[in-house]
């Protein structure tokens, strides 16, 4: 579905992914882990585009990533982004927050918007709030209404760039019981996340890179039972 060939980006001098390949499948979820400044966010980014990329090529569904105008915000839909930073509209309501999306980049109407943002967001466990503003939410349901907000959008593909490491200890599982479900229910995912526990239970694949580049790439059982680069072994080490 997503397929990476040859990608190099450089910030300046620096190198930040090298020659990057990578191919992710319809249902298939990819975890990627690595040190700080080892190119993850960078990554992500490249794939709705949010940067750029010096050589190489990006497809999704086959179709190379469009450059500008119209289609990218097409883009922009069809690749949910969840970050850190929950990144809600603060004078938009919990409901607004969901339905702005379709309403304007997809042309749904507002009642089948509201409709749709209602269930999505009982699924995520925050249909109570939707009358709500974002800072009347605890950083847990905040995350999981942005979550419910990219799906809003019915994205081919939802990009996680360390949803959780924002939020206090008691609201991580909540959120990642969320990104579970949807593993389970076959959405494609390219998650980073220092949360092994969910790369143990959800990921098909973890892909871990250092240094800008993909080092290696395997099941979750065998990368954490026998990971073959010493970046690995001395990565898992300090993190395990
Ligand atoms: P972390 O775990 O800390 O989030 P990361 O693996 O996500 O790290 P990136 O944010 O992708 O790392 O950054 C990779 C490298 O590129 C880092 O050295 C970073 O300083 C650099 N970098 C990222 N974005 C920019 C930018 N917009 N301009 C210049 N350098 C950048
Ligand atoms: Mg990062």
């Amino acid at each position: 579905l997503v397929v990476l060939s040859g990608v190099q980006k450089h910030f300046g001098q620096l190198h930040a992914l090298k020659d990057i390949e990578l191919t992710v499948k319809r249902g298939e979820v990819v975890v990627v882990i690595g040190p700080s400044g080892s190119g993850k966010s960078t990554l992500c980014r490249t794939i709705n585009r949010l940067e750029t990329i010096d050589e190489g090529s990006i497809t999704l569904d086959g179709q190379p990533l469009p450059q500008e105008g119209k289609a990218l915000a097409a883009l922009r839909a069809e690749v949910g982004m969840v970050f850190q930073s929950f990144n809600l509209f603060a004078h938009k309501t919990i409901l607004e927050n969901v339905t702005l999306g379709p309403i304007k980049v997809r042309g749904v109407g507002k009642a089948e918007a509201e409709k749709k943002a209602r269930e999505l967001l009982d699924r995520v466990g925050v249909g109570h709030q939707a009358e709500k503003y974002p800072a009347q939410l605890s950083g847990g349901q905040q995350q999981r209404v942005a979550i419910a907000r990219a799906l809003a959008m019915e994205p081919k593909v939802m990009l996680f760039d360390e949803p959780t490491s924002a939020l206090d200890p008691e609201m991580i599982k909540e959120v990642l019981d969320v990104m579970v479900d949807l593993a389970e229910q076959g959405m494609t995912m390219v998650v980073v996340t220092h949360e092994m526990g969910f790369a143990r239970t959800a990921a098909h694949r973890v892909v871990f890179m250092a240094d800008g580049a993909i080092v290696e790439e395997n099941t979750p059982e065998e990368f954490f039972t026998h990971p073959s680069s010493d970046r690995a072994k001395d990565f898992l080490g300090k993190i395990l």
